[in-house]
């Protein structure tokens, strides 16, 4: 019984270790954490949204943190008070009704500990604040946030279990996420390989044909309830909301009249009108609609016709959407 019950164990873990990799990794992918130096550029959105004292703070205190854009910080002091401008109990002076305080909104024993766990590592906030440091001090608000965000995980990649840790809320954690891509400025260079990704991280199981007297349009990709679904190409959400058969789905409009489906999902994290870069995140996988087990249905179409989303890669020269685990129609 003992030998069972430690199998089962192994399997949950290791399960817990796949779904939480894929989301590193494609949060990364995004977002360049790990090891990148590579900051990102504001977007036009976030020079004309940030005031520039905080846009200075919000990239000189990311520096701080190697797995940390400083587009994720920006995003914090986006929703947290509209950096600083939020007119409300708990801003500039006193607390709101959780006792959050200045414009990161930090709770005055959280920002204490913040700095003091900080301090062991031999990080400090650099002189341009208030003596002592004060969360209602923008310079100080920002640099602790950083520290918060990257000993909650941001250090070792685990950029959604450090958003998680500010505010214990899965809406809160997408709506800094997605605000921090607003914020991001597109890629300078083209992406590679013409243009298209892998929409998940899966095993390919039904393909594309003829299915039990049915036409399958699409390609399918198993994987667990929660894995990332990201834009196979970059384009316009016309689409993302209920549909018939598909439970929840995201369609996406790309050049030349190519439009890809992305159905059964658990949840979307974009809405129509929504231009979105390859490789973004746009949902997470689920067994909605006429779904027998977790997967995304991946489907393409030109010209109002569709096609084998496999071929169609090949086509393209695009990475291979279904590798050597690929069981076929
Ligand atoms: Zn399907």
């Amino acid at each position: 019984m003992a030998k069972i019950a430690a199998t089962a164990m192994f399997a949950v873990v290791a399960l817990i270790a796949i779904i939480a990799a894929a989301v590193s990794g494609v949060v990364a992918a995004i977002f360049g954490g790990g090891n990148s130096t590579a900051s990102s550029q504001p977007s036009p959105a976030a020079l004309a949204d940030i005031p520039g004292n905080y846009l200075a703070l919000y990239q000189q205190a990311a520096t701080t943190c190697s797995g940390l854009d400083w587009t994720i910080l920006a995003a914090v002091g986006k929703i947290e008070t509209n950096h600083g401008r939020l007119n409300a109990d708990g801003v500039h002076s006193g607390e709101n009704f959780a006792h959050a305080g200045g414009p990161m909104q930090f709770l005055q024993p959280t920002f204490r500990w913040v700095l003091d766990q900080s301090a062991k590592q031999g990080k400090h906030i650099p002189p341009g604040g208030s003596t002592p440091p004060s969360r209602y001090n923008v310079h100080d608000a920002i640099y602790a946030a950083s520290f918060y965000l990257c000993m909650s995980g941001a250090d070792r990649g685990d950029l959604y279990g450090a958003i998680f840790t500010y505010n214990h809320a899965d809406w809160y954690v997408r709506k800094v996420l997605d605000q921090a891509n607003a914020y991001k400025a597109a890629q300078q260079s083209a992406p590679q390989q013409g243009g298209w990704t892998v929409p998940a991280r899966g095993t390919c199981t039904s393909g594309f044909g003829s299915r039990g007297g049915e036409f399958h349009r699409g390609q399918d990709i198993a994987a667990p309830i929660g894995t990332p679904i990201v834009a196979a190409s970059s384009g316009t959400v016309i689409d993302s909301g209920p549909a018939t058969g598909y439970g929840l789905w995201v369609r996406i409009e790309h050049a030349n009249g190519v439009i890809t489906t992305y159905g059964h999902n658990e949840h979307n994290q974009v809405h129509v009108g929504q231009k979105v870069q390859v490789g973004q995140l746009i949902a997470e996988v689920g067994n909605r609609g006429e779904s027998t087990g977790s997967h995304l249905h991946f489907q393409i179409d030109v010209g109002n016709q569709s096609v084998d989303p496999v071929a169609f890669y090949h086509d393209q020269s695009a990475p291979r959407l279904c590798g050597q685990s690929q069981l076929g129609p």
